[in-house]
């Protein structure tokens, strides 16, 4: 079997392996330090989007402040801490709590509806909404917050800065750092298929993860979003996908590594075959209806939301694979 030095492999030698004609022996490898590491449950995790309002204008994203097209809303405290508790009830332990980088929700109004969450919904707390200060991610720790998700999206400067023309690839690495010295379960992750990406730019994503020393890593294709610049792009591969997981559970035997909604998008069975290529993580939304549909990332055709049965429906598919819903 093929052995790769999770410490010391390099950039150029994790390019070789993305490009490679034949990947099958690093699926094996990937799969086999899944199982020795992380087991075969598959984490199910609830997500609630609880507000699409966004001051941030990267260019692919159809939150972007920039997209008129969009209608926005804000879910009241008190939805999102009923939206918790039947999360809660159906038996999802942990909450991601997601939203467009939105000013409304100041430091204490989210440190207060995190720690009634906690209170009441007895669940573990992700918080992913974007960049804010070490001191405001310092006071939602304090109020109960374990886990924070904030993607790296690419580790190259030069594409970072033309997809984000408010921010740099410096500070949200500086926030991941924070994020991680505060003692967060600490998320990061990219896409896959950005404008100008190569396989050594996913190399060096690769290698920005170990370095972090995250703890998750969220790697989905991007897919375009006609209302956003990038309209006109093709979406990513779901194939390079795979392979950018199988190579981040190589470099981070422990990591939760969700199989992303995006794959689920291009093609409900890719999002299968990759519970065979290192991930362990499924996310499940949880966003009542009426928001669900708002919340467009990008474009996907989406179901209404009966909490139970949906998660009733997904532990059904994980058992179908083997493997141990919880
Ligand atoms: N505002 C928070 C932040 O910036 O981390 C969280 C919300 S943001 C919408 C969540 C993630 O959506 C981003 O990290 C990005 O990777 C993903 N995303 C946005 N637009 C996308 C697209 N067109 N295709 C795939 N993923 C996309």
């Amino acid at each position: 079997m093929i052995q790769i030095d999770r410490n010391h492999v390099t950039k150029n030698e994790l390019a070789d392996l993305l490009r490679r004609e034949d990947f099958r022996d690093v699926y094996e490898l990937a799969d086999r330090i899944r199982a020795e590491n992380v087991g075969d449950v598959v984490h199910i995790r609830a997500i609630l989007e609880f507000s699409n309002h966004c001051r941030r204008v990267c260019r692919y994203c159809g939150l972007n402040a920039r997209n008129s097209a969009l209608p926005r809303y804000r879910m009241k405290p008190e939805e999102m801490i009923e939206t918790a508790q039947e999360a809660a009830r159906a038996g999802y332990r942990t909450l991601v709590m997601q939203s467009g980088e939105d000013p409304w929700y100041t430091p204490e109004i989210l440190g207060e509806i995190v720690r009634e969450i906690k209170r009441s919904a007895k669940m573990a707390i992700t918080l992913s909404c974007g960049e804010r200060s070490r001191d405001v991610y310092a006071y939602w720790k304090e109020c109960g917050a374990d886990r924070y998700l904030i993607k790296q999206e690419t580790a190259d400067p030069a594409i970072y800065a033309s997809l984000h023309p408010d921010s740099s690839l410096e500070e949200r690495v500086a926030c991941l750092k924070n994020l991680k010295s505060l003692g967060y379960e600490t998320g990061s992750g990219f896409m896959i298929g950005l404008p100008g990406q190569t396989a050594e730019t996913i190399a060096m994503d690769l290698l920005l993860l170990r370095e972090i020393g995250c703890d998750m890593a969220g790697i989905g294709p991007f897919i375009p979003h006609p209302d956003t610049p990038l309209r006109d792009q093709p979406p990513g591969s779901s194939e390079l996908c795979k392979r950018a997981v199988a190579l981040a559970r190589i470099l981070l035997p422990k990591a939760n590594l969700p199989a992303t909604t995006a794959l689920g998008v291009l093609n409900g069975k890719e999002k299968n075959d990759i519970f065979s290529c290192g991930a362990n993580v499924v996310m499940r939304k949880v966003t009542p209806t009426s928001y669900k549909r708002l919340y467009e990332i990008y474009p996907a055709s989406l179901t209404d939301t009966d909490i139970l049965a949906d998660r009733r429906q997904l532990e059904e598919q994980i058992r179908h694979l083997d493997r141990i819903p919880l």
